[in-house]
């Protein structure tokens, strides 16, 4: 099940949607898209066909803070359900609801325990137009094996009896290849469907590339001031003016090195930038990363480059790094 949620992983949602359309329609056992929130359905749901789980787990204010969504929509939407009091009250309002119950793991984020799993399987037979379509197991990202604890949980499950249409699947993230190929073996009469997201739509990071664009370029003597603070510049060099600022989600990062007394002192004595209050930035010329000059505009961010360094062209690009789940990018161009 592919994850198409947040910021669409750097890609947008529209795009995801599209791409996981494309999946089924070369004939992958693509059957759900999986969206983080309700909020995000709207996005998805006219660029994919199929169903759409939703992953934040329902609650009684969510009708009241979403858009009420139009009949065939609701009708391809999978609940997540992580409290007992929350699946009374979904199967009150809507008796029909498709939904898929969580069940807590070491994570310790949405679900219910074991007990609570089995008084659900009280609540579906109260309900019996409550259509279950699984288990749902958010698990940690991989320290060690997971499988000891997804065999323990799917105990539970199994023990809860609850009522069923169709096949039984389990909904689950963050297993290796080997984790899921072993408890396919094991668990043969379950669907085991992996949820991801990183993995497929940020596997290959090679593949990916940001840039920036150099929008203009000031040379600058020292003692000259520039910004929106009139900062005086510490010693010759160039401002760079490029584009991505905090509406992109680009952010100050860490000062650099170590930022002890007797650490800035030594920078100091060497001339080092970082002991005027420059600031690393995620945007590097030539390999090195370059500092800002001030901190981030909304579109836009200022960088001193000291005197010796190649200094880009307006319209040069220049590389970013940046959280590709965290950063929301102007454009997105797909080469090759
Ligand atoms: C985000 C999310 C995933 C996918 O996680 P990735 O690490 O991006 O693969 C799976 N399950 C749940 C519940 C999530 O919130």
């Amino acid at each position: 099940m592919p994850v198409a949620k947040g910021n669409g992983y750097g890609f947008t949602l529209g795009r995801l949607a599209r791409k996981a359309q494309w999946l089924r329609d070369r004939g992958h056992d693509v059957t759900t898209l999986a969206v983080g929130t309700y909020d995000e359905i709207a996005e998805v749901a006219t660029r994919w066909q199929g169903d759409i789980l939703v992953l934040t787990p329902w609650r009684p204010f969510i009708p009241a803070t979403t858009a009420p969504l139009p009949d065939s929509v609701a009708k391809r939407v999978v609940h997540t359900v992580s409290r007992l009091a929350d699946l009374e009250q979904l199967l009150t309002l809507a008796p029909h609801s498709r939904l898929v119950l969580e069940r807590t793991t070491s994570m310790q984020r949405h679900g219910m325990s074991g007990r609570e799993l089995w008084e659900a399987g009280e609540v579906l037979r109260r309900h019996p137009a409550g259509r279950l379509e699984g288990v749902a197991l958010h698990l940690p990202l991989a320290q060690g094996s997971h499988l000891g604890e997804v065999s323990r949980l799917l105990v539970d499950y199994v023990a809860a009896a609850v009522p069923k249409r169709g096949a039984d699947t389990v909904w689950i993230s963050h297993l290796t290849d080997a984790e899921l190929a072993t408890l396919r073996e094991q668990y043969g009469d379950f669907s085991i469907r992996p949820r991801i997201g990183t993995q497929l739509w940020l596997g290959d990071r090679g593949a990916l590339r940001v840039t920036a664009t150099v929008l203009d370029v000031h040379p600058v003597e020292r003692g000259d001031s520039f910004g929106y603070r009139g900062r005086t510049a510490p010693k010759s060099g160039h401002l760079l003016v490029v584009s991505g600022g905090t509406a992109h989600g680009i952010g100050l990062e860490a000062p650099t090195g170590d930022s002890s007394m007797k650490a800035r002192a030594a920078t100091l004595a060497r001339g080092g930038l970082d002991a005027v209050g420059f600031v690393r930035s995620p945007y590097s010329i030539d390999g090195k990363q370059r500092l800002f000059a001030e901190p981030p505009h909304m579109q836009a961010s200022m960088l001193f480059l000291p005197h010796g360094a190649r200094v880009p062209a307006v319209g040069d690009r220049i590389d970013v790094r940046v959280r590709y789940t965290a950063t929301s990018f102007d454009r997105v161009v797909i080469e090759g």
